[in-house]
């Protein structure tokens, strides 16, 4: 399994862009950034966009890939109420054609909205699909995939704590996490149901009593703002607990 970062940040500028990571150049997770990241024959590889939830940072360029994947029909899968969002506030006739529909552009659907339940594995081009709820506005889910030779890891999405609930239900060799702010943001965190460095260090902590071990863990949806002060606090939780924490980068490859 090849990941490949796109957008690792929760703020737009010349050097961030919004979150989205590709797996093996083929499946999409969520779509901060997906094209202004890709040139048109990268985009074209893509069969499959799985989207965490409703946030404009997270399906903002499904929109725009759309447009320019008009040849082909690309499937978009997310729980129902994303999918909702996407199509009455994005591609709804007006801001956007309505790109999942037969009848709007160019007389077939470019989008396929694929909607998936909590705890339902799917086949999603090859890869087993479980989306997992998890503590973010918008009935949020973060999502465990596993490749066809066995490797899985598991994406939060926007998670406040409370990821105790869903750790007995996954078996990650990778943890990709939300990590928005610094320690001294907790409540912040806390209220826009976040992470900071000390919460992710709870949430692995009860990860490692219950499962008795720790998989890589990686950091995502950073505030360009405050990464430096992020990035101290991370490198002593990863001391703290003996494991390796990275930050995920724009443009940044990791094997799996
Ligand atoms: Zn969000
Ligand atoms: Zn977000």
């Amino acid at each position: 399994m090849l990941l490949r970062f796109l957008g690792t940040h929760n703020a737009e500028s010349k050097n961030t862009r919004l979150v989205s990571f590709l797996i093996d150049e083929v499946l999409a997770v969520d779509a901060g950034s997906l094209v202004s990241e890709l040139t048109f024959a990268e985009q074209a590889k893509i069969k499959a966009i799985l989207l965490s939830h409703g946030h404009y940072d997270h399906i903002r360029a499904v929109p725009a890939f759309a447009f320019n994947n008009s040849d082909r029909t690309t499937q978009v899968i997310a729980i129902p109420k994303t999918l909702e969002i996407l199509s009455s506030h994005l591609i709804d006739g007006v801001v956007y054609p309505e790109f999942a529909s037969e009848t709007s552009f160019l007389q077939k659907a470019i989008i396929q909205l694929v909607p998936v339940e909590p705890f339902n594995r799917q086949n999603v081009e090859g890869y087993e699909v479980m989306a997992v709820p998890v503590r973010h506005p918008l009935d949020g889910v973060g999502f465990e995939i596993t490749s066809g030779d066995g490797k899985t890891l598991f994406y939060t999405g926007d998670t406040g704590p409370g990821l105790s609930s869903v750790w007995g239900d996954i078996f990650p060799q990778l943890i990709i996490a939300d990590v928005t702010w610094p320690n001294s943001l907790a409540n912040a965190a806390k209220d826009a149901d976040h992470l900071c460095p000390e919460m992710l260090k709870e949430e692995l902590i009860e990860f490692r009593q219950l499962k008795g071990y720790l998989p890589k863990v990686v950091i995502i949806h950073l505030s360009p703002q405050h990464e430096l002060e992020i990035e101290r606090e991370i490198k002593e939780v990863a001391k703290s607990l003996g494991v390796t924490i990275d930050i995920a980068h724009e443009g940044e490859k990791l094997s799996l």
